[in-house]
């Protein structure tokens, strides 16, 4: 019996995006679909989302565009695919202010918002930098960072410091300081709300773009590789790789990055009606085996 249902839920993409943007040191080794998505965790008398994409729009629009991103849909229709409005979600855990995984707040107005402290300080620091220093910003809207602030004075907001266990029935958040942002965040789901899991998820945010990050490029010889954007250090991406596939219980196909366009592969999904031109997809994670194919 699960917990939780699990919906990795396609909001956007990038049509091609260049591999070396994903892993480290990937010249010259082409491009990838790099899909935009967030997680939605069913159950428990719970609707929680990981992240919650960006509003196509203002500042958000402008970095989209930036990065090529293409087929955006609002919350509102993605979730409809699951039977869900935006007003009925409860909880959502940021795993990082990137805009494409904070950048939609606003959508949210009755959910209470979970963030590492060091996450959501260190981007206002950022802010007060010297223009030089604007490479860092490259993935951030100020405005999401204000908007953030703003949950605090709406008290819809817990500021985390490092792990905390049991969030929510079976769900554990983890703290990654310096490795893709200043306090990047990963979940844990123990989907038999077992201690010791024998069915557990991992929710990566960008710690993990892709599997060569946890696995490298041969499957027979693993290796971790550092994501190819991060404000913190390369080693601490490699532990907390090694951390987040030790609490899949060894398997890295349980830790879900959620720009991998081959969960699809791994995973049964379907195409929903929104795709007319591309294809926009939605996965569930509804087994010890793996996702099941979503019938709507
Ligand atoms: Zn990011």
């Amino acid at each position: 019996m699960n917990a939780y249902s699990i919906w990795v839920l396609e909001y956007a993409y990038v049509p091609n995006y260049h591999l070396s943007g994903l892993i480290y040191g990937a010249h010259n080794q082409g491009h990838r679909k790099l899909p935009y998505c967030y997680v939605l965790l069913k159950g428990q008398g719970q609707l929680a989302l990981v992240d919650v994409g960006y509003n196509h729009k203002a500042h958000g629009e402008v970095l989209a565009n930036t990065y090529g991103v293409e087929n955006w849909r609002p919350p509102r229709t993605v979730l409809g695919e699951c039977g869900v409005a935006p007003e009925d979600i409860s909880t959502v855990f940021i795993t990082h202010a990137h805009f494409d995984h904070m950048g939609n707040i606003e959508d949210f107005p009755n959910a209470r918002f979970y963030i590492q402290e060091r996450e959501l300080s260190k981007w206002v620091w950022a802010m007060s930098l010297d223009r030089r220093f604007r490479w860092l910003m490259l993935g951030i809207d100020p405005a999401d960072i204000m908007r953030a602030v703003d949950l605090a004075r709406q008290c819809r907001l817990v500021c985390v410091d490092g792990g905390r266990e049991d969030v929510l029935p079976g769900i554990d958040l983890y703290a990654a300081y310096d490795t893709h942002t200043w306090g990047s965040m990963y979940v844990h789901v123990r989907n038999d709300l077992a201690r010791n899991s024998e069915n557990s998820w991992v929710f990566a945010g960008d710690l993990a773009y892709t599997y060569e990050n946890l696995r490298g490029w041969d499957a027979r010889d693993p290796q971790y590789v550092p994501v190819g954007l991060a404000t913190g250090s390369q080693f601490n991406l490699l532990m907390t790789a090694d951390a987040m596939v030790k609490k899949a219980g060894g398997d890295c196909h349980r830790v879900i990055p959620p720009h991998e366009e081959r969960l699809r592969e791994l995973y049964p999904s379907r195409i929903t009606k929104e795709d007319s031109a591309s294809p926009n997809w939605h996965w569930r994670a509804g087994s010890r085996a793996g996702l099941r194919k979503v019938r709507l």
